[in-house]
């Protein structure tokens, strides 16, 4: 068969490079001007230092399959994310772990007295957790609810964590021990030649040709192929027939600086008074090779509602979302010839691992599909 395979980042390239070793006929296509998807990185022409285009990426799972899939096309340098906090002009360590809650309460608790002394600070009489806030205050209480993301979640989603879905929070662990490792998962690193060189490899196959700066719109010959798999904006596909699926963009600010900036990779800015998120400086992502690097590059993260003409980045899924969701889902299912994966093509927030897992449990799908002459599925994991 030969396949159209739109968007050249995680999702295009696992399954292009899967089904190309199938014996398949591959194209993948890509509006932009390079391969990786969002994960893409270069290096910075002024300074040499590797940059993490559309903002900073640590690859973390505890999926193994996934974890030595990658290896098969790149070496990883471990990499341990540790991210520091600046709240209320003094500087914490993230998730909250003893020391953030010893230093932030001026104590020196051991863990048990620290979880009793949480417990006690924690708001107990909810019946359930319904929405962050919520369920930020059953779980820390309010002064490190406001101390750390009261501030924070409101810059970053636009609305007040009383509006927004718990599950968000539920992203960052509680530690009650002097672990600072932002991530919980078993494996961490980060590709040493960067990720698009990674997505390159992988999509390194004589049965696969990349062509880059071409939009599924214009291009033509993906109906005389014999399946699409999209991993673009699922609204897109059927040109907003049901409204924009709503999203979160970011704008990056450049800050050129010498030497050290501020000494590690991720500065969190909790207070909302301060209108961006974070700084990221890019060096220290690479911490192998810092050291030869005498100037830094640095990016300060502001976080807005996406318009038509910006990249989309976060999938807000706020029940009107949900409900329109709903209606492209309806709308896809009578689609043919075409399967929607990835984080664009099913709204869903993915982390890296999670979108090669379901990239690899596609390609079992479609290979059990094939083998038995049924179609291909138009979805692969349910998006709602
Ligand atoms: P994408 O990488 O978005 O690739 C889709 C591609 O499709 C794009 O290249 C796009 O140009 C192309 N495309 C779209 N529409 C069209 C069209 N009509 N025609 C042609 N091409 C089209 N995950 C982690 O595991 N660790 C992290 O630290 C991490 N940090 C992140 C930080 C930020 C700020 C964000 C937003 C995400 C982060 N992620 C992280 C998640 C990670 O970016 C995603 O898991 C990954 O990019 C998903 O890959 P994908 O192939 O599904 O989508
Ligand atoms: N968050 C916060 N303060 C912080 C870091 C995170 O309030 O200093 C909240 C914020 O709402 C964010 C969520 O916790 O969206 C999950 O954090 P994570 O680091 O996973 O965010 P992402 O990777 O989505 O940027």
């Amino acid at each position: 068969m030969h396949f159209c395979i739109v968007g050249a980042g995680f999702s295009g390239a696992v399954t292009a490079r899967h089904l190309a070793e199938r014996g398949h006929r591959i194209t993948v296509i890509d509006e932009r001007p390079h391969n990786g998807g969002n994960c893409h990185t270069a290096r910075d022409p002024q300074t040499g230092i590797m940059l993490h285009h559309y903002g900073p990426h640590i690859f973390h799972t505890a999926q193994e399959t996934v974890w030595q899939y990658v290896q098969r096309f790149g070496r990883f340098a471990p990499y341990i994310n540790r991210v520091k906090a600046i709240s209320q002009g003094r500087v914490y360590t993230l998730p909250i772990t003893l020391l953030t809650i010893n230093q932030f309460f001026g104590k020196t608790m051991q863990p048990a007295e620290a979880r009793e002394f949480i417990r006690q600070q924690a708001v107990q009489d909810m019946a359930s957790s319904r929405n962050f806030e919520e369920q930020a205050l059953h779980m820390i209480g309010p002064a490190l609810y406001e101390a750390f993301f009261k501030g924070y979640t409101t810059k970053q989603w636009g609305l007040p964590p009383a509006n927004l879905p718990a599950a968000i929070l539920k992203r960052l662990p509680v530690r009650f021990n002097y672990d600072d490792n932002y991530f919980s998962h078993p494996y961490q690193g980060i590709p040493v030649e960067g990720y698009t060189t990674l997505i390159e490899t992988i999509l390194t196959h004589p049965r696969i040709t990349v062509r880059l700066n071409t939009s599924f719109e214009t291009f033509q010959s993906c109906n005389s192929m014999d399946h699409t798999l999209y991993t673009g904006p699922l609204d897109r596909y059927f040109s907003f027939c049901h409204g924009r699926l709503g999203y979160r963009t970011l704008d990056f600010e450049r800050i050129d600086a010498k030497g050290d900036y501020q000494g590690t990779a991720v500065i969190n800015y909790c207070d909302e008074s301060i209108p961006y998120t974070r700084i990221s400086e890019h060096k220290h992502f690479a911490p192998w090779e810092a050291a030869r690097f005498s100037r830094t590059v640095c990016f300060r993260e502001y976080s807005r509602l996406a318009g038509p003409e910006d990249a989309p980045y976060y999938p807000i899924r706020l029940a009107g979302e949900t409900a329109m969701l709903n209606r492209y889902v309806r709308t896809a299912m009578t689609a043919r010839n075409v399967s929607f994966l990835g984080r664009l093509g099913t709204y869903r927030y993915l982390d890296m691992d999670v979108t090669i897992g379901e990239a690899l449990a596609a390609c079992q799908i479609m290979d059990d599909h094939l083998a038995e002459g049924r179609p291909l599925p138009v979805f692969f994991t349910n998006p709602l």
